[in-house]
């Protein structure tokens, strides 16, 4: 087929079911969907209809196995749809079916979800969105089979007698007068907003129907019963084993409060479940590896009253770890990074920039978007909707994209910054640095840049450098780091500054007796250094002291380099191995001059 034609295929399928839930009908959506194709001027091949049929496999629909074998013949390239759910809600069809789109370069667009599988991520937010409309799946179907147990559809149901209910001579279910009251005052106070343990405490100061003791599950399990509005949920409370196989008979005794009032105790509950899941932002989210069997760790509350601690674990090896015990394992090296985020940002960016962009507007979208994808996945994970191990690789490939177009989006602010020289730049910054450290402020201020961060925010910076994380106990229950594993988008980072002579290593070095860990070049040579020196010079007085030289074929030696100061106001800024120019006389090996750059406040002016 010419690639420049757009020609689609429109499916619709309406099964009766839904014709009397939500009104769907086959000539509204046809009409819908054929303004659409006029407005994405696509050509309209044929119109496939399957009325009255379910949604749960591709297979039994003739009108959607007409349109996969014209996909196939190269008759269309764009399938239009309603909503997702019209063309799958299995997601193993689902996948048979990307695989068949992928395959011919088809395209499937749908009206109201927002999908378009031209992309990577479209595809992936379409198999996202087919997991949501599964589950919905499972209860529909399950709610067609009412009647099929007559002692429940005439009133006889099994099991505890839920309060507001008794039995009447004849075993049948009925409304007890004495105590009806009671759950339509729990229903009201719930709609108040008032959660399930404010509840509890409420009847038990009032003693309401004393010695009974309420508690925050009683009242969650009549929120969720729906035996109040008057229908029975068969298997109910094993429909976690099942899968939510769960049997829905409508209309089986008399309600106590009305449909919609129980549809709207519902909705407050995900409302609920929304402001709980946002206000638990988990730092290390998808980052710590369980020391034992190096699966990533979940994120779990705990409720009651150590609400406020947050903890991850591994369910197999059973090891929980406190979020804040991890924070503060991690203090000192977040805070390198916090350093070295600012560098990079105020200093260095240039020196990372492939290309120049000043399109910012362009990465915004792009970033938004990608961090709404984000939100979605998490916001299904922490609920409950999905287990992450089914999407952990799309949520890694998303993150990485981020911080791609991130750093972009800054290198293109900073263009401003290229008539300097990344040593010039590497002065600036070890500038502002001694003026932090000569007046003892390094650790507060880069302290007080961490603190300042919200939650979320801390949460993306440790994505932004971070992979993945181990982290051990010692025998006093001290976490210490095991192994850390970069992005690779840090690490190339990285390795760009190391080309371009500015990256810093620590070494340790005895001054004057004392060993201490100076930042050290390890990749500079003479013409750079110079660079530097002229630059720093202009603030400080600047002193090098050459300490000697080593071969690059040369062991490190192990004994600790030592170096004596000449005054003790004098302090040490950094050290350098400079590459000596080897080009004349032409020597066999690389050699290096390690040195020493130092200055003394007191002579600043
Ligand atoms: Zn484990």
């Amino acid at each position: 087929m010419n690639e420049e034609r757009k020609v689609a295929g429109i499916y619709i399928r309406v099964s009766t079911e839904d014709q009397a839930r939500e009104g769907f009908s086959l000539r509204e959506q046809k009409e819908k969907l054929l303004q659409l194709c006029k407005f994405k001027e696509y050509e309209v091949f044929k119109i496939y209809e399957d009325a009255g049929i379910s949604a749960k496999d591709i297979k039994n629909r003739p009108a959607f196995q007409e349109m996969l074998s014209d996909m196939k013949k190269g008759k269309i390239n764009y399938i239009v749809a309603y909503k997702l759910d019209r063309v799958t809600r299995s997601v193993r069809d689902l996948e048979e079916l990307i695989a068949v789109l992928e395959k011919h370069s088809i395209y499937l667009v749908c009206d109201r979800d927002d999908v378009n599988t031209s992309t990577a991520n479209g595809r992936f937010f379409v198999r996202m969105l087919t997991v949501l409309s599964q589950l919905e799946i499972e209860i529909v179907s399950e709610r067609t089979k009412f009647g099929l147990n007559g002692a429940i559809k005439s009133g006889h149901l099994p099991g505890k007698i839920p309060l507001g209910y008794k039995k009447d001579i004849n075993k049948k279910t009925v409304i007890d007068e004495t105590t009806k009251d009671i759950v339509i005052r729990i229903f009201n106070m719930y709609l108040e907003g008032k959660s399930y343990q404010q509840i509890s405490n409420i009847l038990n100061k009032e003693k309401v129907l004393y010695p009974k003791k309420w508690r925050d599950t009683t009242i969650m399990g009549m929120i969720d019963n729906r035996v109040y509005m008057g229908d029975y949920e068969q298997h109910r409370s094993i429909s976690k084993q099942t899968n939510g196989e769960t049997t829905i008979f409508m209309n089986v005794v008399k309600p106590i409060i009305t449909r919609a009032m129980w549809e709207e105790a519902q909705m407050q509950k995900e409302k609920n479940q929304r402001a709980y899941t946002r206000d638990r932002v988990y730092l290390f989210f998808q980052r710590l590896k369980c020391p034992e069997c190096s699966r990533i760790m979940k994120c779990k509350g705990s409720g009651g009253a150590k609400r406020k601690y947050m903890y991850y674990n591994c369910e197999h090896c059973k090891i929980y770890y406190r979020e804040d015990k991890v924070e503060q394992c991690l203090e000192e090296f977040i805070l390198d990074l916090v350093e070295y985020d600012m560098a990079v940002k105020e200093y260095f960016l240039p020196v990372l920039a492939d290309k120049k962009e000043t399109d910012t507007e362009k990465f915004d979208k792009e970033i938004q978007t990608l961090k709404q994808q984000k939100e979605r996945i998490k916001k299904a994970y922490l609920s409950g909707i999905v287990e992450m191990e089914d999407f952990s690789a799309d949520y890694k490939i998303i993150e990485e994209k981020i911080n791609l177009l991130e750093t972009k989006k800054y290198e293109s602010l900073n263009v401003n910054s290229f008539s300097f020289t990344p040593q010039q730049l590497m002065a600036d910054r070890d500038i502002e640095r001694e003026n932090l450290i000569r007046t003892n402020n390094l650790d507060k201020f880069l302290k007080a840049e961490w603190n300042k961060k919200s939650k979320e925010e801390k949460q993306e910076f440790i994505s932004k450098f971070i992979e993945s994380m181990t982290l051990l106990k010692d025998e006093n229950g001290d976490f210490y780091i095991d192994k850390i594993n970069f992005r690779s988008s840090y690490a190339s980072q990285i390795s760009k500054l190391f080309e371009a002579g500015i990256l810093d290593l620590y070494a340790p070095i005895a001054i004057d007796g004392k060993e201490q860990q100076i930042r050290t070049s390890v990749n500079i040579n003479q013409e750079q250094f110079d660079d530097y020196i002229n630059r720093m010079n202009k603030y400080f007085d600047i002193e090098f002291y050459e300490l000697f030289q080593i071969d690059s074929n040369e062991e490190l030696k192990h004994e600790i380099m030592k170096f004596e100061l000449n005054s003790k106001d004098e302090n040490v800024i950094r050290m350098v191995a400079l590459q000596n120019d080897n080009s004349f006389p032409i020597k066999e090996k690389d050699t290096y001059t390690i040195g020493a750059v130092t200055y003394t406040p007191a002579k600043v002016c």
